[in-house]
């Protein structure tokens, strides 16, 4: 019998920023992969990740490419042993190592008609606003941060627009 894992995610230096996704217990952890990278704005082309169970530097389930290939790609979700109330761990991009704690906090019947894996909720976001726009009196949210900006403690907060027209600097995504 298929079941539906309830699965909160959330960055685990910045505890604030989380989701909630639910996974069909016979996906695999390339979907619930897939997913994830989605979620947060983490790019899919360019690192790998890999879930574990709970210290990455004792082995993890096996690493997974940007393209949902790698040997971690496979296992399917209910292999996993999981109950409810059970964490684990899941990073993302074996540089910058981006940690997420993964609580399960419910199994349940599969809904009918509903597309698995998809997020069912966020947390609440505090938006940061458009520097560039705050300077003409407007009030835009804000999608980049510009890494190459910051100067006397400030950070370079700019909407789609303004950041097409600030030109040659290496921006990151805001995750909201
Ligand atoms: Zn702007
Ligand atoms: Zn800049």
């Amino acid at each position: 019998m298929k079941k539906v894992y309830l699965f909160k995610v959330a960055l685990k230096h910045r505890k604030r920023l989380w989701r909630r996704i639910e996974v069909r217990s016979d996906q695999t952890l390339g979907d619930f992969d897939n997913i994830i990278r989605d979620a947060f704005n983490h790019d899919t082309w360019d690192h790998l990740s890999e879930f574990f169970r709970e210290r990455w530097s004792q082995g993890g389930f096996g690493e997974i490419y940007p393209d949902g290939r790698g040997n971690g790609a496979k296992k399917r979700i209910e292999r996993l042993g999981l109950s409810e109330g059970d964490k684990f761990g899941y990073v993302y991009d074996f540089g910058d190592e981006i940690h997420h704690v993964l609580t399960l906090e419910k199994i349940m019947e599969p809904e009918r008609g509903v597309k698995y894996p998809r997020v069912i909720s966020k947390n609440k976001p505090r938006y940061r606003y458009c520097e560039m726009c705050e300077e003409q009196g407007k009030k835009t949210i804000a999608k980049w941060i510009c890494m190459e900006c910051p100067d006397e403690g400030s950070e370079m907060f700019l909407c789609e627009d303004c950041m097409d027209e600030h030109d040659g600097h290496y921006a990151e995504e805001i995750v909201y």
